[in-house]
């Protein structure tokens, strides 16, 4: 395990995208994406993505430099089509979109439809309270025909259809929930196996839907499946998810249906609020703040715990992994060093990143 400073990976993995055809611009936001969540301590979105764009991108399944294109749009929302481009460029691109048509009508929904992967949502929900908003995004993820097996099934139907949602508070961190709906990211199965090491009880079914700790159980052959998290509950969740961000987008729901497209794309549904226009903005502000220090104040289970809100053990990791920072294993950097050299990365920039 090494610790690779911050700006020494952003630098490495823009430099990648640069030589593997995205403009500077695009590069650099890939770059900054990505290692955000290793920041935040969400690796299974960050750097270790790298090989899996740059094979996608070799297959055709990415487009470079792509913009979202609005497909239909009225005061109050919008459908936009990411065109199988980064979603790192179209999340963004979207959220600019929808903060602009909730500043005009006090709220907004916007569909975003073919988006190549979108990364860490709580990216976008962080991007709407920077602007004074909050926003609730449902995401679906279609690909290869499914991942998670639905409450009281035992093949795959869905995907691990993220959830989130974010709330800014004056002068403060916002509030940001932000998890996959299945008990785990498909990305931290990945982890899991590029460390050698079991994953934690009730994550993983194997081909023959037993329950498994072996990370390489959910690939197989025969593939096995991802658990939904909250039994039917967080199944119910994931199944709108599917719903709104499939239906609503017309990047299509996960079903026998919809085609294999080889790749892992992205829809998502976001509403998005602006508190400066729906009501009292003072008294909504200080509501949420009254509740956010309500509940961290109550006593912890463990004495030497505490109880946080949603969005601050990243805070917490992001500050600890800029000051030492980020650990990566050695076969995530191995296997992002080849992505590097498959196109054309000179070695001296190549050996940068672990120099
Ligand atoms: P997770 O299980 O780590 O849950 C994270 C959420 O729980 C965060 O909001 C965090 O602040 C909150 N949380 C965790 N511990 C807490 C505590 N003790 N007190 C209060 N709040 C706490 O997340 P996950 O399901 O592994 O998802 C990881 C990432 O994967 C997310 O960023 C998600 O968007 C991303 N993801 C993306 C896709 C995609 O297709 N783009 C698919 C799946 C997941």
């Amino acid at each position: 395990m090494k610790h690779i400073e911050d700006g020494r990976l952003r630098r490495f993995v823009t430099a990648v995208f640069a030589k593997a055809g995205s403009s500077p611009e695009e590069a650099g936001m890939i770059g900054k994406r990505l290692v955000d969540s290793n920041l935040m301590g969400h690796d299974s979105h960050g750097v270790v993505r790298v090989p899996s764009y740059i094979g996608w991108l070799g297959e055709g399944k990415i487009k470079p430099n792509m913009h979202v294109k609005v497909v239909a749009e009225a005061q109050g929302f919008a459908i936009l089509d990411g065109q199988g481009g980064y979603g790192q460029v179209l999340g963004g691109e979207a959220m600019e979109i929808a903060i602009a048509k909730a500043r005009a009508a006090g709220v907004a929904m916007i569909a975003l439809r073919h988006a190549h992967h979108l990364g860490r949502i709580g990216d976008w929900a962080e991007t709407c309270a920077a602007a004074g908003c909050a926003s609730i995004h449902f995401v679906n993820v279609v690909h290869t025909g499914g991942l998670v097996a639905p409450w009281g099934g035992k093949e795959r139907r869905m995907s691990t259809n993220p959830f989130c949602c974010g709330m800014p508070i004056e002068g403060r961190e916002p509030i940001i929930l932000d998890f996959a709906t299945s008990k785990v990211a498909e990305g931290k199965v990945q982890v899991a196996r590029n460390k050698g090491v079991d994953l934690p009880p009730g994550c993983v079914v194997d081909g023959e839907g037993r329950p498994s700790l072996n990370p390489n159980d959910l690939y197989g052959p025969p593939p096995g499946a991802l658990a939904p998290f909250g039994d039917h509950k967080g199944y119910g969740l994931a199944f709108f998810c599917d719903l709104l961000a499939g239906a609503l987008s017309g990047g299509g729901c996960n079903h026998d249906g919809h085609p294999n497209l080889g790749t892992v794309h992205n829809n998502m549904m976001s509403i998005v609020i602006d508190l400066q226009r729906v009501g009292d903005a003072g008294a909504i502000d200080a509501e949420a703040r009254h509740f956010v220090d309500w509940m961290k104040a109550c006593k912890p289970v463990d004495a030497e715990g505490a109880v946080m809100a949603p969005g601050e053990p990243e805070r917490k990791t992001r500050a600890d992994r800029l000051a030492k920072g980020i650990p990566l294993d050695d076969t995530t950097i191995a296997q992002m060093q080849a992505a590097a050299r498959s196109v054309g990365v000179d070695e001296a920039a190549i050996a940068d990143l672990v120099a």
